[in-house]
């Protein structure tokens, strides 16, 4: 068994493990493979429950039916996403899917900060709803899994299978690197997976209701997140 890759060691080890994507996956279940063996529980998959999601949440299934997931459960997200997660657990009953929500309800980030914080002050809100619940999260694992893709957007290309995640002090895996969006699409039809409905509507990136609306260019899959704002990205990935 090799030397755990932490955050702390990552610049000394990281270019000890190779990836191979030689395979239909495109390296996608190998990676899978290495993480789970690697980290085991310190391990935890945190899933937006888009199409990647969705599509990376069937490999994980392969490797290890009991994986942890969590969803940031900003109580903001559209109903069709609140469906899929039904259908998932229905799906994939060993998963430990949990629901992680903010340490403020909605009523009282108003109360706090005003009201729909998410047009004044957005980058507040993700951090109130998102980093700070998942940071929570990441301090009880070692690295975690997220479905990024290199050619979803210009911030996201140069992403590795294993990244130095100076956000939360932890080791991201990303087994999607290599994977286009009609991979993605290929493999969940081929899959019979259940995905957001929102996706057959003009929405190709889906968070939550009032940051998302329909790709406003289709040669870009994020256009449609906060649109009209210079913002592009919730923090989860900067
Ligand atoms: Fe708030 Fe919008 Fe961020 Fe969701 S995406 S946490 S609503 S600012």
């Amino acid at each position: 068994m090799s030397e755990l890759l932490t955050y702390e060691n990552f610049d000394q080890l990281a270019s000890s493990f190779e990836f191979s994507h030689d395979d239909e996956t495109k390296g996608a279940l190998g990676a899978l493979k290495w993480a789970y063996s690697h980290y085991g529980d310190q391990l935890v998959y945190a899933c937006s429950f888009g199409i990647e999601g969705i599509v990376l949440i069937d490999l994980i299934s392969k490797v290890n039916e009991k994986a942890k997931v969590v969803f940031l459960d900003t109580n903001l997200h559209f109903k069709e996403t609140y469906e899929l997660i039904e259908k998932v657990k229905e799906r994939y009953p060993s998963l430990q899917i949990e629901m992680k929500k903010p340490s403020l309800t909605l009523e009282e980030q108003a109360k706090q900060f005003g009201e729909e914080l998410w047009k004044s002050n957005p980058n507040k809100c993700c951090e109130i709803r998102k980093i700070l619940p998942l940071t929570e999260v990441l301090s009880g694992a070692t690295a975690w899994l997220s479905g990024l893709r290199r050619d979803q957007s210009e911030s996201r290309k140069n992403t590795e299978y294993i990244n130095k995640d100076n956000k939360f002090k932890s080791v991201k895996v990303c087994p999607l690197i290599h994977w286009t969006w009609k991979d993605i699409w290929r493999y969940a039809h081929k899959q019979q997976l259940d995905y957001n409905k929102l996706h057959d509507n003009g929405y190709p990136s889906i968070g939550c209701a009032p940051c998302t609306s329909p790709a406003i260019n289709i040669d870009d899959l994020r256009s449609g997140r906060w649109t009209g704002t210079n913002k592009t990205e919730c923090g989860l990935h900067q």
